[in-house]
């Protein structure tokens, strides 16, 4: 339900995303300028990572999300193949070209080979700067599932632990899952807009909305979001004639602003994927009993998908499916990364299903440095014309 929002004029609202495209490029803060209890940073790559863990132990959690198209590569290119994806790419450039210097650690996931070598190139490059990898399970239908997964948050709670030189104790985790729970649900809140009046909030705005916690702690995000939420109710803007598709493929690299502004352009996204590791649970995680029990098993219980976690209750056809059908979209606009294995995987299945089922879609690569979009908005505006004729 929605909450009851303060009045928030539209300059407001136009200054928390100019201040949220702006944190996009902002450098890691080094340990002098952290917001008060935060006494270092921790950096972790997508797709998912148990952030509560390193905020209840005074490290902020920084998610690398690359480098844009923004970045030249200099150094990056010596160290790895290249048809390696080009966040893997830019982050070892940001690692080599200092721009990750102020992080105290930095965790990498096992979610396909890339992403797992990033740890060794981190620890044979960056020694200075201890990494590891988190692993956890690709396939969470074992019945030892929750419980491996609550002894891997263990071991990470005791890394941070001595990294902070401070204890994260059950009580202070409890408090971490409180704020980000508050922040789960102005995250829902922010998306039913998006499904129930996509035109005063696009998917470009939404986008910057929510990466805004890359770079700024939890409770600064929900005093913004609820700042933000509040002005986007207040907007009054007029339905537009454009198809409502949901966009998939940006659950790890990140596809360039520009292209998500010539998909606004033309189409109310409606639902997405971007980012999905930051808002993984569909559900508050439950604020009594053991903390690391509750984030374990809202990981395997209370969890959104995607193409690196391999779950049989979420077939790759069936999530998208639910997600068309939720946000009761026309058509899909089915993306993967160049050189992403688990995302081209699961755009071949996409595409096959939704040949099979009659249901429209666009498949489109990208690159985070991708800097020319003018085909692929002669793209978009052929998929949404032709789309608005089909149900004329
Ligand atoms: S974009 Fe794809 S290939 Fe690259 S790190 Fe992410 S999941 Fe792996």
């Amino acid at each position: 339900m929605a909450t009851e929002s303060p009045h928030v004029p539209e300059g407001e609202l136009d200054d928390i995303l100019e201040y949220c495209n702006n944190l996009r490029h902002a450098p890691v803060p080094a340990d002098d300028a952290l917001p008060e209890g935060f006494s270092g940073t921790f950096g972790h790559f997508p797709v998912y990572f148990p952030e509560e863990i390193a905020h209840s132990a005074g490290l902020l959690p920084v998610a690398i999300l690359g480098g844009g198209n923004k970045l030249e590569l200099k150094h990056a290119d010596a160290h790895m193949g290249s048809f390696i994806c080009a966040i893997c790419r830019s982050t070892t450039e940001m690692g080599l070209n200092g721009a990750l210097a102020n992080l105290s650690g930095f965790v990498t996931h096992p979610i396909c080979d890339a992403a797992k070598h990033l740890a060794g190139i981190w620890a044979r490059n960056f020694p200075e700067q201890p990494s590891e990898i988190l692993y956890l399970p690709q396939n969470v239908n074992t019945p030892g599932a929750v419980r491996y997964i609550a002894a891997e948050y263990q071991r990470l709670r005791a890394e941070m632990e001595k990294r902070a030189e401070r204890a994260a104790d059950d009580e202070s985790l409890r408090a971490s899952i409180r704020t980000y729970n508050r922040n789960r649900r102005l995250l829902r809140e922010l998306y039913a807009i998006r499904r129930d009046e996509p035109w005063k909030l696009s998917c470009t705005e939404s986008y910057l909305l929510l990466r805004a916690r890359t770079r700024i702690s939890c409770e600064e995000h929900n005093v913004l979001l609820e700042r933000a939420i509040a002005g986007i109710r207040a907007r009054r803007r007029q339905a537009q004639d454009k198809p409502r598709v949901v966009f998939v493929g940006g659950f790890c690299e990140q596809p360039p602003l520009e292209m998500l502004e010539a998909i606004d352009d033309n189409c109310y996204v409606v639902d997405d994927d971007l980012l999905i590791g930051m808002r993984w649970f569909t559900e508050d995680v439950p604020e009594a009993g053991d903390p690391v029990w509750a984030l374990a098993e809202s990981y395997v219980e209370r969890s959104a998908a995607s193409p690196v976690q391999h779950d049989e209750r979420k077939s790759k056809e069936g999530y998208l499916m639910a997600m068309i059908h939720a946000a009761k979209a026309d058509a899909a606009i089915v993306t993967a990364a160049k050189f992403c294995e688990p995302g081209l995987d699961e755009q071949v299945a996409w595409s096959k299903h939704l040949d099979e089922v009659g249901v429209q879609y666009l498949v489109l690569e990208f690159e985070e440095k991708m800097t020319s979009f003018e085909q692929m908005a002669m793209q978009l505006e052929t998929f949404a014309e032709s789309l608005l004729f089909a149900t004329a």
